[in-house]
């Protein structure tokens, strides 16, 4: 148990006063009997979708519990992760006083809405080994610091964090940890949101962008302590998730077993991409993945980034980031695409 943990102190006061909104699809909970709606101006003419969405979408969590093994009281949903992480920033940090810390090279979202919720963002670099560097987060802490991200698998670097720094952030950190496991399907290890009854700062997010091939309707998952999940219920748009999204996910996790599928395949591809590359002069190191990327050093990022594009293949380069300097990102698409950037980047 973390001893320095007291949630309330961490939400923002105004957001303690609220009461949640309470929508018209909130007031009047159907008992499955045959009712006239006459209550949320909606048009009534039937074509699937003339209905406000489910606002605490409940048929799609309970699956999510089934399939994530997660109570559903502990699940929050919204559009796309981008969105958790957005109403955390808003539930939990006081603009202009708080500050929350990030481990640079990692997800760039964590900066960009430290920027538009103008919070302090604290960047404590990974060590050399791209792992959090505790005893420098914990000393960068003061009492206004509010949220640490650990992303793992981390993005761009690929590798998953070790577990006893993990573990030792949840004992000591002092706000809230968010674990982004945006890649958990690709990882060997399992995920965090198993311990949630160990530790009432954690905060793990997932999506279906990744692992379950549905980036295009946006859903992402939070798991957190009922109470956490309350705070943020509080705060979210009463019809985040869309009518379609919420069908098409729950169609996705009904069909988890081909996602499962799908992931043995990429990571098979995954293994056979950075075997295949090797050997090639230019490419300087190959970092070990544990998600459906793979991070590469090179002689010349720039060079070897606009050399692709013109042979038609576009990768992320990520030699900007600290850490990083020539890198590229490789995201495993299909046999034939990863043969396509295996044989261009043997001919460069
Ligand atoms: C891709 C990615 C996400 C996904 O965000 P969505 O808004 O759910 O699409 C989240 N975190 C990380 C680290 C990612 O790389």
């Amino acid at each position: 148990m973390n001893t320095l943990f007291n949630l309330d102190l961490l939400v923002r006061e105004n957001v303690k006063a609220l009461k949640p909104y309470s929508s018209a699809r909130d007031e009047y909970v159907s008992s499955g009997e045959q009712m006239v709606f006459l209550d949320a101006n909606e048009n009534p003419f039937e074509n699937g979708l003339n209905r406000y969405p489910d606002p605490h979408q409940r048929n799609l969590k309970q699956l999510i519990s089934k399939v994530k093994q997660v109570e559903a009281c502990q699940i929050l949903v919204g559009n796309g992760s981008d969105e958790v992480l957005d109403l955390i920033f808003r539930a939990f940090c006081e603009p202009g006083k708080d500050n929350i810390i990030t481990l640079p090279p990692t997800y760039g979202m964590y900066k960009v809405l430290s920027g538009i919720n103008n919070i302090e963002n604290r960047e404590v670099l990974l060590t050399d080994k791209f792992q959090p560097n505790v005893d420098e987060i914990l000393a960068a802490t003061d009492e206004n610091t509010k949220l640490l991200f650990l992303c793992t698998p981390n993005n761009p670097t690929g590798n998953s964090f070790d577990f006893e720094a993990i573990e030792r952030l949840l004992f000591e950190f002092p706000g809230l940890v968010v674990v982004d496991e945006a890649y958990i399907d690709f990882a060997t290890n399992g995920s965090w949101s198993f311990r949630l009854n160990d530790f009432p700062n954690l905060i793990v997010t997932q999506t279906l962008s990744k692992a379950f091939a549905m980036a295009g309707i946006r859903l992402g998952l939070c798991f957190a302590s009922e109470e956490i999940i309350a705070v943020l219920k509080k705060i979210k748009p009463p019809y985040n998730v869309n009518e379609l999204t919420q069908q098409k996910a729950f169609e996705a996790l009904e069909n988890y077993e081909t996602v499962k599928e799908q992931v043995q395949t990429l990571l098979k591809e995954r293994k056979r991409l950075s075997e295949a590359i090797a050997t090639i002069p230019y490419i300087e190191t190959i970092y070990d993945s544990d998600a459906n990327f793979i991070l590469i050093k090179v002689d010349d990022a720039n060079k070897r980034y606009n050399q692709l594009l013109e042979k038609g293949i576009v990768i992320r380069n990520r030699s900007t980031q600290p850490l990083c300097e020539n890198t590229l990102r490789l995201t495993v698409g299909t046999i034939e695409e990863n043969d396509k950037l295996i044989s261009t980047l043997k001919a460069l």
